[in-house]
């Protein structure tokens, strides 16, 4: 899987710059899209095609190859072959480009170039529609920002350092105007995508931007690592089936120690039937008491930012307990868990999503009900009881079986009647 880094934003706010530096400090391939579109200008310039003369420019686009190569640590920009890196920042396409990317039929297939050239690549991307249009799932997204005065000093002082004859005012007029064509476009505007991070550039250094942008990219990473070490499931092998008993009797031995364990109504669960066991959660040891007291094996779904701690994440693997980031939509915990239910397993959840939820007046999660009525799988609701004092009482009653098939799937209703159900059900087992 490729990694993705976008970056929108106007000209002369520092993308191009930045992601070029982090590009060789984070072995990252830098796609510079704007040189697509400059390559379709200068195409158009050197064939004697006008800017009104769209149709030709349409036509043209399927006489022109565009590639990118890394030589010796510098991006080099290629048309049909040719080497056109220094051509393509003239004056002649910066004062056309705009247009020319205006176009919607260029955009369409500017965009599927760049997505070629990033394929299977981990990638750094800047331009105007990246984080919007080309890679609206990308990883991390940027949206960089600086005062028009600011980009316009920039943009001249890089200019003359080129030895461009640009002056100042021109310089001026063509960001003015690009600013405006390139936020107007009827396809592929700039914008700010609604999950980008906005870095105003104006009064930062390159090094200060470049080290945001860096620390940016590395949470994202270090994100990543710690979902693939959670997420993904150890793979079923003797030995982990080995651990799995090891480790519940050793846990089971533990909890008679500190606990009476008592349990009432167990005969409520059958065997080879998938089930999905609701219970309350009044302590951190209750999810644990239900995963290795209840006779058939129970796939328990909690919070995966328990499983930062070490340990947590371990016992996790072995009991193949299912993590969930709360409050958002996990696709990959439910389809676990419907897979769980499919394989006629049992799965276990907290409907009230956090200790004490119903004390504290949380709002009851839908998730046990919806899978339930998805799958038709009977709710055994459960009740805990104890104060989780050393020494002390601890039931787990099990209720009878809730037959969910007498709602209504496709009712919107019957997801909150269900909860209402499996709830009252849980709170007269805790009496
Ligand atoms: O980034 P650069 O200044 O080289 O881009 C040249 C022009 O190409 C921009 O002014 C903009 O009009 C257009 N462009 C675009 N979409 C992108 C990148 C650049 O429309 N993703």
């Amino acid at each position: 899987m490729s990694f993705v880094v976008a970056i929108d934003g106007p000209a002369g706010t520092g993308k191009g710059t930045i992601t070029s530096l982090i590009s060789k400090e984070m072995g990252l391939v830098n796609i510079d899209t704007g040189a697509t579109y400059r390559c379709v200008a200068l195409y158009a310039i050197r064939n004697n095609i006008k800017i009104e003369e769209k149709e030709k420019i349409i036509a043209s686009l399927d006489n022109i190859k565009i590639d990118m190569k890394n030589e010796k640590g510098k991006q080099k920009v290629y048309l049909n072959g040719e080497d056109v890196t220094s051509e393509i920042r003239n004056k002649d396409v910066t004062l056309i480009v705009s247009q020319v990317s205006s176009i919607v039929e260029v955009r369409t297939k500017m965009v599927e170039v760049q997505r070629n050239l990033a394929k299977g690549k981990d990638v750094i991307m800047e331009g105007r529609d990246i984080t919007t249009v080309v890679f609206p799932n990308a990883d991390v997204k940027i949206y960089m920002d600086a005062d028009e005065e600011e980009r316009v000093n920039r943009r001249y002082k890089e200019l003359q350092q080129k030895g461009s004859d640009m002056t100042y005012e021109e310089v001026l007029k063509n960001i003015q105007i690009r600013d405006k064509n390139d936020k107007e476009k009827e396809v592929g505007a700039l914008k700010i995508a609604k999950d980008a991070i906005v870095i105003d550039t104006t009064k930062k250094s390159i090094k200060q931007v470049k080290n945001e942008v860096k620390k940016i990219i590395k949470d994202k990473q270090k994100e990543i690592q710690h979902r693939i070490k959670v997420y993904t499931p150890r793979p079923d092998t003797k030995w982990k089936h080995f651990v799995y008993k090891i480790t519940r009797v050793f846990l089971k031995l533990l909890y008679r120690m500190a606990y009476r364990v008592e349990k009432v109504g167990e005969e409520n669960i059958e065997d080879n039937k998938p089930y999905i066991i609701c219970a309350n959660h009044i302590n951190y040891l209750d999810a644990a008491a239900i995963v290795i007291f209840t006779k058939r094996k129970v796939y328990f779904v909690g919070k995966e930012d328990l499983c930062r701690i070490k340990i947590i994440n371990w016992l996790a693997h072995v009991f193949d307990c299912i993590p969930i980031k709360r409050n958002t939509q996990d696709l990959d915990a439910m389809k676990r868990c419907l897979k769980v239910l499919k394989e006629n397993e049992v799965l276990g959840i907290f409907p009230e999503g956090t200790r004490n939820g119903m004390a504290k007046g949380a709002e009851v999660k839908n998730g046990a009900s919806f899978m339930a009525l998805r799958t038709g799988s009977p709710i055994i609701p459960v009740g805990i009881k104890g104060s989780f004092k050393p020494f002390t009482k601890v039931t787990i009653n099990y209720g009878k079986p809730i037959d969910v098939t007498k709602y209504d799937k496709n009712d919107k209703n019957s997801l909150d009647k269900l909860t209402k159900e499996v709830m009252e059900n849980i709170v007269e087992l805790t009496k």
